[in-house]
């Protein structure tokens, strides 16, 4: 395995093509703070019922178990999962097409992270019709798509199809440079400081358009197409196979990495108050 120090990235454009278990995860920190952000935005009904569904152990903290769903992917009967949290697209093509992308590697249609943020959005959906309803397991579906959310958002996790390396860049070593260059390796400093950009920052005058959401069924396309749209601008541009990444490439990018982990949260938080709320919106619009 290759070291990377922490100004030296460096990105396996292409080379890499064997997939290595766990090299697509968005690091623990950015779902727990998307999961932060997501819970403390929570109107009554959905913090109830996020609280209902959490296990005991999770002391009522969903960041607890938003990184669940990496730590099972690979465990046998969770296997079903692992291409859920990806996205491959077109080499250059730089748009994402549901009916084109949204497959496993054996062309299963749905099975990508946008298919996964649908089934589980529909699956929670019953949770208002009680808990009688065993058909699914309400508590797995909130943490998958709670993680979700997260992975939908970092933009190399809707990458090319023949990259594999520059998910380790954007998933890791952008966020724990962040850390502990600027935050003292302090997570709590971190999350203070991208949740100030939207309560009253520069990010502040977007926030509602991050919530714009006309079908919770059809908006998570609109999340996959900005991330490889963000891929291609920023995360591929320039770059060529091999090369050292230098400290510019990673003071420009960490700024979008912060931005995404707040536009995850947030519409997580959108999305789980329109499930569990108790206006008829998000049923009318899930369909
Ligand atoms: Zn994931």
């Amino acid at each position: 395995m290759v070291r990377l120090s922490p100004f030296e990235f460096i990105l396996f454009m292409g080379l890499i093509l064997i997939s290595a278990p766990g090299t697509r995860a968005w690091s623990k920190e950015g779902h727990i703070m998307t999961c932060r952000i997501a819970q403390s935005l929570l109107e009554s009904e959905a913090a109830h019922a996020v609280e209902n569904l959490l296990p005991d152990y999770a002391n009522g903290d969903l960041s607890a178990l938003c990184v669940w769903p990496d730590q099972v992917r690979h465990w046998y009967r969770y296997r079903w999962t692992s291409s859920l949290h990806f996205i491959d697209t077109p080499d250059e093509a730089c748009t994402f097409e549901f009916s084109r992308d949204c497959h496993d590697s054996h062309g299963v249609k749905d099975m990508c992270i946008v298919g996964a943020i649908q089934n589980f959005t529909s699956q929670l959906l019953h949770y208002r019709e009680g808990t009688s309803d065993r058909r699914h397991n309400m508590t797995e579906a909130l943490l998958f798509l709670s993680h979700f959310l997260g992975d939908v958002h970092q933009p190399m996790h809707v990458g090319f199809t023949s990259d594999e390396g520059g998910n380790t860049v954007w998933d890791r070593e952008i966020i724990l440079t962040a850390l502990k260059d600027y935050y003292d390796k302090d997570l709590e400093l971190l999350l203070n400081d991208i949740v100030a950009n939207f309560t009253d920052g520069i990010w502040y005058a977007d926030v509602s358009s991050w919530k714009d959401c006309n079908n919770l069924h059809t908006c998570p396309n609109k999340y996959a197409t900005e991330s490889i749209n963000i891929a291609c601008k920023w995360g591929y541009k320039g770059v060529k196979a091999g090369e050292t990444l230098a400290d510019d490439y990673f003071n420009s990018r960490m700024p979008i990495v912060m931005k995404r982990i707040a536009q995850g949260g947030v519409r997580l938080a959108m999305i789980l108050n329109r499930i569990f709320g108790d206006s008829d919106e998000g049923l009318a619009t899930a369909t």
